[in-house]
Order: structure tokens, then C-alpha cells, then sequence
């Protein structure tokens, strides 16, 4: 097995895995939503005088990524046997008044939004909002609020055959194909680059060049993007922390059967 990295920034990774199966590309991209991470869970309004309904506005507010200052429990794993305290709840508030955009950063207390530009409802003049936002830690398996980010994978394309002689007359022609521009001809070689290609097999029915392409059965591409407070590279060992926890829960439940 071999790990290659493509490119990396704060909120998003790219890398080549070699030498694996499907199923455990898979395996991993399906554990990514069993990572646990911090939402709003509730909100206690005491003012809404908005346009939205109170459970609108909460749906909202619950999809608003947030920044803990501190980590807390899985409710149900608590030492409060799940009636909730402060090892796993936190607490924001937000007070607004009109008339003005109420936005994500207006969120206050034990966490904040990572993306603060995020509006949440407009009130006129006069109108109020004040609530407690009550966050807990919950998987993506339960809500998408509780969802670290994105996993993808795809698997390498291989340029297999083409009519050289075609090739070397139409290089031009060829290489505008494309619509992600990832055929080039370099002396009069058609070459295939696998991280922009996304499979879409235009080249192949659009073409009189005889481009085959084919997909790896054990090469993939992994792209993770981000949108909580996890980083991407984390995201992906979290996941595979995951599925690797799950498999030793079976184990030992096998094991019993004896
Ligand atoms: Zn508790």
C-alpha cells in the first residue's frame, strides 16, 4: 500500500491510495459519519418575533458549524446517565434586535461559528430574538448536523488504447476535448492526468482518436473537504479510527459466542 499526497490546504486534502480494495475505501467513507462531533441540539427561545417559525429557525441554527471552547461526552455516554449536564452539553446564547440581519458570529458562549458570515433571519424594527442554543456531541449516522465533512474517493483512471496516428494529427483538437482539460499530447503521446479526469468519458464518445479508459480496481483518489472543526486529515483518521473500533466491538462479540 502506498499513500501519495495531491494537494492539501486548511479545509480540504487530496491523496492517492494504492494497492486497496473497494470495500475498504468504502468501509472508511461510510465510518466518516460515525465520527463524533459537536452541533446545536436545542434551542430554549425566549423571543422570536422573526418570520420564521421556531422549529425552522432551530433547524437552522443546528446547521450552523460551530467551534467548541472545550470537549464534552456523548450524552448517552454520561455520567448523568443521559439526563444532561455540563461534561456533555454546552451552552450559546444569542439576543438581537431590529431592524438588522442576525448572522452566525452573534452566536455567544461556550463555542463559536466557523463560518461567521452565515445569516440566520432578518428582523424589522422592533422585532426580537433571544435564545439558549444547547450543543451536543452526535453522529452523522443520527443528523447531517453532526457531519465532519465530505469523503469521496475515486478510482484512478488508466488511458489504456488510442489510434496513435489519429493522435498525432489532431493533437489540438484532442486536447481541447476534455471539459476538466486532463488530456495533454506531448510528443505525440496522448497522456491521461488522473486527478483532473472525473470519469465523465466524454474524450471516448466524442472522439474519432479511439480513447479506451478504464477504471483501477485497487487505486483511488480520496478528497476530503471540510466544514467542522476537524481538520481534513483528521477527519479521515477519525474514520478509520472508527471502523477499526467497530471491528474490534464485533470481535469481541464473536469471540462470546464460543
Ligand atoms: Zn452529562
Amino acid at each position: 500500500m502506498e499513500v501519495k499526497l495531491i494537494k492539501k490546504s486548511d479545509n480540504e486534502i487530496m491523496f492517492y491510495v494504492n494497492d486497496i480494495s473497494v470495500t475498504l475505501a468504502n468501509a472508511v467513507r461510510r465510518s466518516s459519519f460515525e465520527i463524533p462531533i459537536i452541533a446545536i441540539d436545542e434551542l430554549e427561545i425566549y423571543a422570536n418575533d422573526s418570520a420564521l417559525f421556531d422549529e425552522v429557525l432551530a433547524h437552522r441554527v443546528g446547521l450552523i458549524p460551530i467551534k467548541p471552547t472545550r470537549d464534552i461526552v456523548m450524552q448517552e455516554q454520561c455520567s448523568c446517565n443521559g439526563k444532561g449536564c455540563s461534561k456533555c452539553q454546552l451552552k450559546l446564547k444569542l439576543e438581537a434586535e431590529g431592524p438588522c440581519w442576525v448572522y452566525a458570529s452573534e452566536l455567544k458562549g461556550e463555542g463559536k461559528a466557523i463560518y461567521a458570515d452565515m445569516p440566520i433571519v432578518w428582523l424589522d424594527k422592533k422585532q426580537k430574538l433571544k435564545f439558549v442554543a444547547i450543543a451536543r456531541k452526535g453522529k452523522a449516522t443520527k443528523h447531517a448536523k453532526f457531519q465532519a465533512g465530505l469523503v469521496v474517493y475515486k478510482p484512478v483512471a488508466i488511458l489504456k488504447s488510442y489510434n496513435t496516428s489519429y493522435v498525432k494529427q489532431h493533437a489540438q483538437e484532442i486536447q481541447q476535448l476534455c471539459p476538466k482539460k486532463a488530456l495533454t499530447v506531448n510528443n505525440n503521446k496522448l497522456l491521461l492526468d488522473a486527478e483532473k479526469c472525473d470519469l465523465c468519458l466524454y474524450c471516448t464518445e466524442h472522439s474519432e482518436a479511439g480513447i479506451k479508459i478504464e477504471t483501477s480496481d485497487k487505486d483511488f483518489i480520496f478528497y476530503i473537504e471540510t466544514y467542522s472543526y476537524l481538520k481534513p486529515e483528521e477527519i479521515f483518521i477519525k474514520a478509520l479510527e472508527v471502523l477499526s473500533s467497530n471491528l474490534t466491538e464485533l470481535q469481541k462479540q464473536i469471540k462470546k459466542l464460543k
